[in-house]
């Protein structure tokens, strides 16, 4: 005889069924969305069961990219089949990996499609566990970065192909100027020794002219050797921390002479350390105190401020003066190579300090420019990785 529920258990039996129908509805949705993630993911995903290694499940994605036209092509296989001979390997260790110790995270792999066409990929996995803790399939996520690759490879060639084109140019210039020093040097013997030996057989005229053989040969050697100077910044280098305040004394120290002679003032502030190139950032502070030092107004003491600021990762440096100044029309060529503006007061030089200023800044990665007030001060900037 059967026993009729009581209205408390009917009651109790309905308030479950509709407990596990709300449970269910949960349950669709929530693998709705999920089927939403994985098939329509831009991304490919491969459902892999970890103790054979088979695909149980893969999305569209993965199916397009590898060149199939369904699923059915790539279901049932083993994992290691989807990828390279080189890659299957690591995908082997890998679910052994995953077995032992769990998710595997950020394996650069190469999947091979139908075609035999690689695609570059990062490979993360996911878990799922049973009831019991035990990993019962393994969630492949597949990013496809061949063309992250392929500009990689492209960047990298072209990094490549500038460096040699620029280690060639440097050798040749540095070849160039040392096989120029010695005609130049004949050129400058042969010129003296006729002013000397042939001093009272030569006209006014002669002597005119040989006195100007004299002087821009003179010129040329200055040249050549800044060209040389040029070629060399940059050459077996080594990056250290650098306390540039201590490199700026150095620098003062070796331009004494002519921070006297001139009753010049230097002001600075305390300056940072920073990495960089130590010999080199002492050349860069060298040429700009001396160019204002140089370029000072005629009976004006030269001040020249130096000073540091600091610009989110970047040390700006500045090395203002009172000095004559350049015009804006003569600012656009300043840091090119023999480039010099003529002044009034003819000053020394051979148009090579802003050149050797402007390799040492880029070196470091940085960016040299100028402002100035003609006949009022010139102030060079330079901005540097901290
Ligand atoms: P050089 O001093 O040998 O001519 P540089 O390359 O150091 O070569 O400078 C290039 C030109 O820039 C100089 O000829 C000068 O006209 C100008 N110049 C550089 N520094 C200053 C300065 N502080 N004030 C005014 N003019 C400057």
């Amino acid at each position: 005889m059967s026993k009729e529920s009581s209205p408390q258990e009917s009651g109790y039996i309905g308030k479950l069924e509709k407990e596990i129908a709300s449970l269910q509805e949960k349950l669709r949705i929530s693998e709705t969305n999920f089927g939403f993630l994985y098939d329509d993911n831009p991304v490919m995903h491969a459902t892999i069961n970890p103790l054979t290694g088979y695909i149980v499940n893969c999305n569209s994605m993965l199916v397009s990219n590898l060149g199939h036209k369904n699923k059915k092509a790539i279901l049932g296989t083993h994992v290691s089949k989807i990828f390279t001979e080189k890659s299957s390997v690591k995908i082997v260790t890998l679910l052994d990996a995953f077995l032992n110790k769990g998710p595997i995270s950020s394996e650069e792999v190469t999947l091979k499609t139908k075609k035999g066409k690689r695609i570059q990929a990062i490979l993360n996995s996911r878990a799922i566990y049973n009831k019991a803790g035990i990993v019962v399939k393994s969630i492949f996520t597949l990013v496809d970065i061949s063309e992250i690759k392929k500009a990689q490879r492209k960047a990298k060639n072209k990094k490549e192909d500038l460096e040699r084109v620029n280690k060639d140019l440097e050798q040749f210039v540095s070849i160039c100027s040392h096989d120029l020093q010695e005609p130049l040097a004949t050129i400058r013997f042969s010129s003296d020794f006729l002013m000397q030996k042939f001093t009272d057989e030569l006209s006014p005229k002669g002597k005119e002219y040989i006195g100007y053989i004299h002087e821009a040969s003179g010129r040329m050697a200055e040249q050549i050797k800044g060209l040389l100077e040029h070629s060399r910044i940059g050459r077996d280098l080594k990056i250290t921390k650098v306390d540039v305040q201590e490199q700026l004394e150095v620098a003062k120290y070796d331009l004494k002479k002519r921070i006297q002679e001139t009753n010049a003032t230097i002001i600075s502030e305390k300056l940072p350390k920073i990495k960089g190139y130590k010999v080199e950032l002492r050349l860069l502070f060298q040429n700009l105190l001396s160019n204002a030092l140089k370029y000072a107004k005629k009976q004006v003491a030269p001040i020249i401020t130096i000073a540091a600021k600091e610009e989110e990762d970047f040390w700006v440096f500045s090395v203002a003066d009172n000095g004559i100044g350049i015009k804006q029309e003569d600012i656009e060529d300043l840091f090119t190579i023999f480039s010099r503006v003529p002044t009034q007061q003819k000053q020394e030089g051979s148009g090579v300090g802003l050149a050797h200023a402007e390799k040492i800044v880029k070196l470091h990665e940085g960016v040299i420019w100028v402002e100035s007030q003609f006949g009022e001060g010139s102030t060079f900037y330079f901005k540097i990785k901290k």
